[in-house]
């Protein structure tokens, strides 16, 4: 299964060579087992019917409903001009990160605390759930898919930073996460990024706790993906020995196999999340620091995180304060 997978998204992406390198290390046999259990387990959690909800997954009935503004209007908005004459927004998003964002095979929805948070910026912006159609975007095409107007806007764990500004434009934050690390239940070797040198350590490409250990802790033998999803995979099958990024991401696959797998340590980085939008679109951007405020006040963001990301073990903290900066 490991193999189908790294070969299917070596043809579509840039890997890194060391990611070739991993695809093709030897395979321990007993531990293909734990991998399809994984498979099973974020299938099971997506694959709920209307009327029988999903084990530990969103149940659509706790969900909030958004109410959707009707004279709400953005002139200055290029994208949400866009948008209004489409008669739908396209809201690039993640489908396999539990809890934050995954994506049902059996019929394409989308759920999770991001898909949440895009529905409720939407409902402010005029767009009803009907109105939003998600797209899966890679954290490695994120910008991109932004810049040359593939997607409106951006949901996905996307962390704020100098750099990507340069680039995007970043509603927001309405999360503060901090990367962390995912091992086998019976690692005992790894607690934290120090113990990572000469372990071989997974991310995904382009993401920031990607550039992290390139970075901080050189001395990990590190491989990129385009997905976390493969980076757990080749953990519970003895080709990695640890995956990193954010503690929100990592909790969540923890959660679906909890005897296979534990995240260790405590979080070290701060990655606050925004909505990513087109760079030069600053009135959509404020418009939508105005959605996250208004959904914080009036309890939409709560009962959201409740419903999704709360499920994997940590109650809904205070979001943080959303950072208005100038257009440049
Ligand atoms: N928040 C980090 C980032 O934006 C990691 C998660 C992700 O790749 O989406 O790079």
């Amino acid at each position: 299964m490991t193999r189908t997978h790294g070969t299917q998204r070596s043809t579509r992406t840039r890997r890194s060579t060391r990611a070739t390198r991993a695809t093709r290390a030897n395979r321990t046999p007993a531990a293909v087992a734990p991998a399809l259990a994984l498979a099973l387990a974020l299938a099971a959690g997506a694959c709920g019917k209307d009327g029988s909800p999903p084990v530990k997954g969103p149940r659509p009935d706790d969900l909030p409903r958004y109410r959707v503004a009707t004279a709400f209007r953005l002139p200055d908005s290029p994208t949400w001009n866009r948008a209004k004459r489409r008669g739908h927004l396209v809201v690039g998003a993640k489908e396999d990160q539990p809890y934050l964002g995954e994506k049902d095979p059996a019929n394409g929805r989308y759920s999770g605390f991001d898909i949440e948070i895009a529905k409720m910026t939407a409902a402010f912006l005029g767009f009803g759930p009907a109105a939003v159609a998600f797209r899966t975007i890679a954290s490695a095409n994120r910008e991109t898919a932004l810049q040359n107007g593939q997607i409106d806007y951006y949901v996905g764990t996307y962390t704020i930073n100098d750099n990507r500004k340069k680039l995007v434009g970043f509603a927001g934050p309405y999360y503060l996460a901090g990367q962390s690390l995912l091992v086998r239940s019976g690692e005992i070797g790894i607690k934290g990024p120090e113990d990572l040198a000469g372990k071989r350590v997974c991310s995904a490409a382009g993401s920031t706790p990607y550039q992290r250990i390139e970075a901080e802790y050189p001395r990990a033998d590190l491989v990129a993906y385009d997905t976390y999803s493969i980076c757990v995979d080749n953990l519970l099958t003895y080709q990695v020995d640890a995956v990193t990024t954010d503690d929100t991401i990592l909790l969540g696959y923890a959660a679906k196999v909890p005897e296979e797998l534990k995240v260790v340590g405590t979080p070290f980085s701060e990655e606050p999340y925004g909505i990513g939008v087109p760079r030069s679109d600053a009135a959509l951007r404020l418009a939508v620091d105005d959605a996250i405020e208004a959904n914080e006040r009036n309890g939409n963001w709560k009962a959201a995180y409740d419903a999704t990301l709360g499920l994997s073990g940590v109650p809904a903290p205070r979001p943080p304060a959303v950072d208005r900066y100038p257009a440049s």
